[in-house]
């Protein structure tokens, strides 16, 4: 069966609509291109010049910036302008936005802020107010990827699925909604984005037993225009689209008891000229496919790359990356739009480089694929099969096989961090990363929405052996797990070069017409490297690791370039155990910078502090086995495996442990649940939390006999 599907025709392309003009020169008068009366329109997103309007700059979503004041010949003299700390600990992971010189950015939670861009002074704060025990339902830390702007409106989503119109003036609630479908648990990380009127945003939630959908709201009222569901419902129930119907034939069992997952949480691209949207779906819930779709089947539209049309939410055509997807192999990564040349044909394209390795290439009018290889060592498959347009996969991948590493594993060989498509250099850089995982049935999980209802075994993902002494930690995570900055050619799909960075994970990407590559590190170095070749040309020590993705703007006749720091995310929370050794804490923080700017940075005192053990009868072997056990269920996606954190969620080895009557407090009353950890009383037992904190100490046993020690903040 042909997975490239095209079964609409495109009846409402209107080129003669196109108003965008394809000539984006840099230009002093970029105020110009946005009329102060009606705001952000589709003209602004589509030829912003100095301004950058939306979270991928502009609807093709290739975030990189005509600006060129900055560039490789002067950016060794570009310095900080200003910064502002930020009132949060936890990890960001959003682009800012600037038109009008004002610059918005979002925080986790969904707080949103704007800043005077030229002077950092802040100029608004705004604070939906989420209970913070929602942050039991969020898989991946509460980050916020960014907003959107349309008219004299700007949107943020909320960790707790509501979604909010804010005015650009003043930062107040124009309109809110609730995009949750009752009785379900989902989040809002990704930024929304504006088409034809219409605020578009997705949710998270398939580790939790979510169904997918995107919605479509009025900008201006928030009123409901469409929504479309990326998986099937129980058959029983009748089916929203003739597309779903075609999709359930690929599905068996009771699916749909387990959500089917299929969540759209980060990435869309828009096309004008078709009215195309396209949304990149995440990956099957259950992750084993096993307990989802015990037959098999390819599970649509889990893993695939879905036009619709983007007035109506209309199914037109979809390529699935994954079939049967059992490993978190979203293609919720970025989605970016140009045109080429491919094969000696001027084509429209669609590029991608998803979770599972390969980097696609599709005609992004029709579907066809026109290009699929791996970007990246994989295990999971041998390559994609140009005739039929699928993986062949390696059966061994599908084996629950604990000798067997499938690469990559869940993290994905790109995650979340934004790409970047330079039309100057024709080349695309990727964030990629090097992991891998043993995927081990697991079937003691009940179905429930607070832990992740994967069916694999979640001890076997993030915990280092015992006996590893702490100095060799964070080595041994560099050596099975590496970032790498990669250039590829999309026309003809090969690789141009890449860069072997020293360290587990990765920071998002800008480029501009000045020949310049952007991207920040989780060690606290934001880099600027020649787009051609990868050298670096500039770098600046930050004080925090970095993932977000930078942006650049043009104010008054001078370029800045933007990023947000603070370290967290789903690569950082949980992997305190190989972070940990490179003793970090996290500030998070946004800097812009311009030539012969000369800012400082505050100095942060700070100590070292060692991890010492406390006396204790220690618990017996069962105990702590089943205090592990538990804490992978609950725990350890914020706290880090082996119990370590990743320096912005507090250690509980030290100190917290200690008690018994601190730990009931907090872990099974909820005393902190003000501050983001939520009581778990309805989940476990009290002896259940104690088995946690039994194991807990037995880490920090471990960890004083290892010599761990960790720097920390003194102010
Ligand atoms: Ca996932």
């Amino acid at each position: 069966m042909n997975r490239i599907i095209s079964i609409l025709a495109i009846g409402a392309v209107s080129s003669a609509l196109l108003a965008c003009s394809q000539s984006d020169q840099p230009t002093g008068n970029a105020a110009v291109t946005t009329s102060m009366s009606q705001g952000v329109t589709e003209q602004t997103i589509t030829n912003p010049g100095g301004e950058w309007p939306a979270v991928g700059r502009t609807y093709d979503e290739q975030r990189h910036s005509p600006l060129n004041a900055i560039n490789t010949e002067n950016v060794g003299s570009m310095g900080l302008a200003w910064y502002a700390d930020l009132p949060t600990k936890r990890g960001m992971e959003a682009t800012p936005l600037m038109v009008n010189g004002k610059l918005f950015l979002s925080l986790p939670w969904g707080q949103a802020m704007a800043f005077d861009a030229k002077t950092g002074e802040t100029l608004w704060h705004f604070d939906p107010k989420v209970d913070k025990a929602y942050s039991r339902y969020a898989c991946c830390d509460v980050v916020n990827r960014g907003m959107a702007l349309w008219g004299n409106n700007a949107y943020v989503g909320s960790i707790d699925g509501r979604l909010h119109a804010l005015d650009q003036a003043t930062g107040k609630t124009i309109w809110e909604v609730d995009t949750k479908i009752a009785n379900h648990t989902y989040t809002i990380t990704g930024a929304p984005r504006v088409v034809n009127g219409l605020v578009i945003i997705g949710n998270g939630g398939a580790e939790m037993g979510a169904r997918g959908y995107v919605t479509a709201y009025d900008a201006a009222t928030g009123e409901q225009k469409w929504r479309f569901f990326t998986v099937p419902g129980n058959p029983a129930d009748g089916f929203e689209s003739a597309a779903l119907e075609m999709a359930a034939k690929t599905w068996n069992g009771e699916w749909w008891k387990h959500g089917g997952g299929g969540t759209a949480w980060d990435s869309f691209a828009f096309d004008p000229e078709t009215d195309l949207l396209y949304i990149g779906v995440g990956n099957g819930s259950a992750w084993n496919q096993k307990v989802r779709s015990p037959e098999g089947g390819d599970n649509l539209f889990v893993s695939s790359i879905v036009a619709v049309n983007a007035n109506t939410g209309e199914y037109v055509w979809h390529y699935q990356t994954t079939p049967g997807d059992t490993w978190d192999y979203t293609a919720t990564q970025h989605l970016i739009l140009a045109d080429m040349e491919v094969k000696g044909e001027q084509r429209k394209v669609v590029m991608q480089a998803p979770k599972n390795g390969f980097f696609y290439v599709l005609d992004r009018v029709s579907g066809e694929l026109l290009s699929a290889d791996n970007y990246m060592p994989i295990t999971w498959a041998t390559h994609v099969d140009m005739e039929t347009g699928r993986p062949v996969e390696n059966p061994k991948a599908r084996e629950s096989n604990p000798e067997f590493p499938v690469v990559p594993g869940p993290s994905g060989a790109h995650n979340w961090h934004p790409m970047t498509y330079n039309p100057d250099t024709g080349l695309t850089y990727i964030p990629a990363m090097a992991n891998s995982a043993l995927y081990i049935d697991d079937y003691r999980i009940k179905d429930r929405d607070v832990i992740w209802n994967i069916y694999y075994n979640p001890e076997a993902v993030v915990f280092l052996p015992d006996e590893i002494p702490f100095e060799q930690r964070a080595p041994i995570a560099d050596m099975v797990a590496q970032a790498f900055l990669i250039a590829r050619d999309p026309k003809t799909n090969q690789e141009v070069w890449r860069i072997p960075q020293g360290f587990y994970s990765s920071g998002g990407l800008l480029s501009t017409a000045g020949g310049l590559l952007f991207q920040g590190d989780l060690e606290g170095t934001f880099r600027a490297h020649d787009a051609k070749t990868g050298e670096e040309l500039w770098s600046y020590a930050t004080q925090g690791g970095i993932m977000a993705a930078p942006m650049t703007y043009e104010l008054d006749g001078e370029q800045y370039v933007a990023v947000a720091q603070g370290w967290g995310g789903e690569s950082g929370l949980p992997f305190g155990v190989v972070s940990g050794p490179k003793n970090m804490f996290n500030i998070s923080r946004l800097m812009v910078f311009k030539l012969d700017a000369n800012g400082e940075l505050p100095v942060i005192p700070s100590r070292e502090q060692v991890l010492a053990d406390v006396d204790f009868p220690h618990a017996t072997a069962d105990r702590v086995a089943q205090g592990k056990t538990l804490y992978a269920q609950y725990c350890v996606y914020c706290h880090g495996g082996n119990a370590v954190s990743a320096g912005l969620i507090p250690d509980l080895r030290y100190g917290l442990a200690n008690t018994y009557a601190a730990w009931e407090a907090i872990v099974h009353k909820g005393g902190l649940s003000a501050n983001g950890m939520p009581s778990w009383n309805e989940y476990m037992t009290l002896d259940e939390t104690m088995a946690i904190r039994d194991y807990v100490r037995h880490e920090t046993k471990l960890g004083a006999e290892r010599g761990e020690r960790r720097i920390v903040r003194a102010d």
